[in-house]
């Protein structure tokens, strides 16, 4: 019995590495990843703060539960094709956040230690965005070749880019379809730009890594049980190149000075660092200067927006 999804989770797929046997802990270099670059282009600022200075951002309840729903998503693909049904992926939710909280009390003090119904309800909201994924697709229909696939490719500019995509869907004629779960609170219109950007990227990287133009990307919206579908194609690929590449000419441009400016705009209501932000009459602290070994990292946070 083949359990896909767990068999390559963690994986890495690199342009030079084999697939099955390429580790997942390589030593980093610099490197752009779809979150950081969109933390840029929204704002310098929060890229800096993010990945410069490293910040600690105390999770809301509401990430939390995108981590954990796209953890007992792969979890459920793992499961025989059968199981994979709204009842067993329920089942699934409370040893998942076991597992993620375990050596995590940052997450854990978000829910009252004397009021377990908090965590509870928490649980209960986040079977509703499994409901909704259930109403979206039957997964005892799909075969994913991965879930949670770390990808990694260096353009011809030196641009290393480095990422996690949520799904990859091979069909057997060797059509790729970028799957990625959005859980986020924020509205659809305001984030909508953002996950096109992400799911470009991951198709700039499977086109490089693959040599196939992904055939589509699709965007599965739990909160409002909508989905998304796209399907780019190569010029529009190598135009977005370019734009990656010009990126992390900024960021590098940015992060020799430390100039990273603020952009304010609708999404500050997200951020979680106004109150050292100069727009919202705070004072950054000193810049650090460029961190090594990576800037770019990703965490499970940014995967679950
Ligand atoms: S509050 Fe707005 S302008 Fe300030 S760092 Fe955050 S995103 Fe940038």
């Amino acid at each position: 019995m083949s359990y896909p999804c767990l068999r390559v989770r963690g994986m890495t797929q690199t342009a030079t590495e084999d697939q099955e046997t390429a580790p997942a802990t390589a030593v980093r270099r610099p490197a752009l990843s779809p979150s950081r670059a969109s933390d840029f282009k929204q704002c310098p600022l929060l890229y800096r703060f993010r990945a410069v200075d490293r910040l600690p951002e105390t999770p809301t309840k509401a990430q939390l539960r995108g981590t954990l729903v796209h953890s007992v998503l792969e979890r459920l693909f793992a499961l025989p094709q059968s199981e994979r049904l709204p009842e067993r992926a329920k089942e699934l939710l409370e040893p998942a956040w076991s597992e993620l909280s375990a050596d995590r009390t940052e997450w854990t003090e978000l829910f009252a230690e004397d009021d377990q119904s908090q965590v509870a309800d928490w649980l209960t909201s986040a079977g509703k965005l499994l409901d909704s994924y259930f109403a979206l697709e039957d997964p005892r229909r799909l075969e994913p070749e991965a879930c949670e696939l770390h990808v990694e490719t260096e353009l011809d500019s030196g641009v290393l880019l480095r990422g996690y995509v949520d799904r990859l869907d091979v069909a057997p004629t060797g059509e790729i379809r970028v799957v990625d779960y959005k859980t986020g609170t924020a509205p659809r219109e305001i984030g909508e730009a953002k996950a096109m950007f992400q799911m470009k990227f991951y198709a700039v990287v499977l086109w490089r890594l693959r040599g196939i133009v992904p055939r589509q990307l699709k965007l599965m919206y739990l909160t409002d049980g909508q989905s998304l579908a796209y399907t780019p194609d190569e010029p529009e690929l190598r135009r977005f190149e370019r734009t990656l590449e010009a990126i992390w000419q900024a960021i590098l441009k940015a992060g020799k000075t430390g100039d990273f400016r603020p952009n304010p705009g609708k999404l500050c209501d997200w951020c979680a660092h106004q109150s050292r932000c100069p727009s919202f009459g705070g004072t950054p602290p000193e810049y650090p200067g460029w961190p090594e070994p990576d800037p770019g990292e990703e965490t499970p946070l940014d995967r679950a927006d």
